[in-house]
């Protein structure tokens, strides 16, 4: 038998995936502005840098640009002037193919679930490792431990209408969770939920951040922006007007 080329793996053996490089910076922004085409400047000059293994939270009055800045986080949207890097891709250069790599290194988790009504919670988390062709053999692991993480083993053959608020909230994350992203971002997860559920959906997304994935949270939630005592990122017409350690409304 020829010895591999290189003293690479053989070809039939299988190969470790390559491992994650640790970016020290989740985000990074420097001078965004972002110019919609009917002339709607919704950022301006942001500057932005989010530590691996931070929790942020993203606050703002509606219109004030949080949706945006989701939006060319995860290349929904590109920056009119300025660099946007994330998770280690400087999303300027990005090539349109490559968004992909970038949306794995990424979990979402939207205010409305956005769950496949006629799937089941397994299914649906695991739709998305069949969306991007991750093994058979890879899939059932990784969306049973993702599953495990928040708490639905036994829910995982009901589906949507089956199941509570929390509970769908709980099966978007676990959806989120399972490409084990570096960056989860959270769009008012919690504007859907009562207080109580909002809390549970929020001490999760903690213990995903102590496990070391970075999290950034949009809300309008004040009392869990201020009970927390965490970085809080306000922008106000487009514009990062507050950035510090605190609650929801400046306090001094
Ligand atoms: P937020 O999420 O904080 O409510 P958005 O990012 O949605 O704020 O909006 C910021 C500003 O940009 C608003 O004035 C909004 O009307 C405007 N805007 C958002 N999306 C578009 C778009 N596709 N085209 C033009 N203007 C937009």
């Amino acid at each position: 038998m020829q010895p591999p080329p290189y003293g690479g793996p053989h070809a039939s053996e299988p190969v470790a995936p390559a491992p994650v490089p640790e970016v020290p910076n989740s985000v990074r922004l420097s001078g965004v502005t972002k110019t919609y085409p009917n002339g709607k400047a919704a950022l301006i000059d942001v500057d932005l840098v989010i530590p691996s293994g931070d929790f942020v939270f993203l606050v703002g009055p509606s219109g004030a640009g949080k949706s945006t800045l989701i939006k060319l986080l995860v290349r929904d949207e590109k920056a009119s002037e300025g660099s946007v890097e994330v998770a280690g891709f400087d999303l300027g250069r990005m090539r349109r193919k490559e968004v992909p790599l970038l949306r794995r290194r990424i979990g979402i988790v939207f205010q409305d679930f956005r769950l496949l009504p006629r799937k089941t919670v397994y299914e649906n988390v695991a739709f998305a490792l069949e969306v991007t062709g991750t093994p058979r053999s890879l899939v059932e692991p990784s969306v049973e431990r993702a599953l495990a993480l928040v708490g639905l083993t036994e829910q995982s053959r009901q589906r949507p209408d089956e199941l509570s608020g929390g509970e769908m909230q709980r099966t978007a994350i676990a959806r989120a969770m399972v490409h084990d992203p570096r960056l989860i971002i959270a769009d008012e997860p919690t504007g859907n939920l009562d207080p109580l559920i909002s809390w549970e959906i929020i001490q999760l997304l903690l213990r995903i951040n102590e496990m070391g994935t970075t999290v950034m949270m949009a809300t309008h939630d004040a009392e869990v922006v201020t009970a927390l005592r965490r970085r809080v990122v306000a922008l106000e017409d487009g514009r990062i007007v507050r950035d510090e350690v605190g609650g929801y409304h400046r306090e001094y």
